[in-house]
């Protein structure tokens, strides 16, 4: 018997949705945070929200307190996915190891994120058992998921592979993601691995995977 159990823990949100005919930032930018446990592992997957609200939010929808967080994973580095990382002091916090590289290299000294950056490091392929690091390349240039499965079922912790479920239906891929040709490339394993997608900016959906997009 598998014990991965997944949970959303805040639904993210985007500045402008232009499936909801927005075409200038109106809100504040949140990436979705999930909770993934299996075993002793007690992993956050892109930490956006402040951490008060993270910290009230974990609570609310786990029980947990912040402290009891063993790992925190980003799919990118992007401020709107690592807002509340502060919260988790007591974890180990992980990205891909390309996009640490590419930050390391192409960030200016003074970045916001630099602090963060310092921290940071390299993901494991695995997790836990039905915990998998799972590169999905494109938006940028190491962006990766997190793949999260039992005997019958496969959710993806997808980031910004895929933003909505809008996003998702149109095949939209958001705008000027780093490599197109990637970005299209890791949406199309999404559809075929996955049976349920949680995206980097809404609430997790149903993935109707066989035969892929229209
Ligand atoms: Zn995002």
């Amino acid at each position: 018997m598998s014990d991965v159990r997944i949970d959303v823990i805040a639904i993210g949100s985007l500045a402008a949705n232009k499936y909801w005919n927005e075409k200038t930032a109106v809100r504040e930018e949140y990436s979705t945070t999930t909770l993934v446990r299996a075993g002793k592992l007690v992993l956050v997957v892109d930490p956006g929200w402040p951490p008060e609200v993270l910290r009230s939010a974990l609570y609310y929808r786990s029980g947990l307190a912040s402290d009891a967080v063993t790992h925190v994973f980003v799919t990118h580095l992007d401020a709107s996915h690592m807002r509340g990382i502060g919260l988790f002091g007591k974890a180990k916090w992980l990205a891909y190891e390309e996009e640490l590289r590419y930050a390391q290299a192409e960030w200016p000294p003074e970045a916001p994120g630099r602090q963060a950056l310092a921290r940071l490091k390299a993901a494991p392929e695995k997790f836990a058992p039905g915990v998998d690091l799972y590169p999905t390349f494109g938006h940028t240039p190491g962006h990766a998921s997190i793949f999260a499965y039992t005997p019958t079922q496969g959710t993806i912790i997808a980031g910004d592979a895929v933003l909505t479920r809008d996003h998702f239906e149109h095949g939209d891929l958001g705008e000027a993601p780093w490599d197109l040709e990637k970005a299209k490339l890791s949406l199309q394993d999404i559809v075929e691995i996955a049976e349920i997608v949680v995206p980097g900016h809404d609430n997790l959906f149903v993935c109707r995977g066989a035969g892929g997009l229209a």
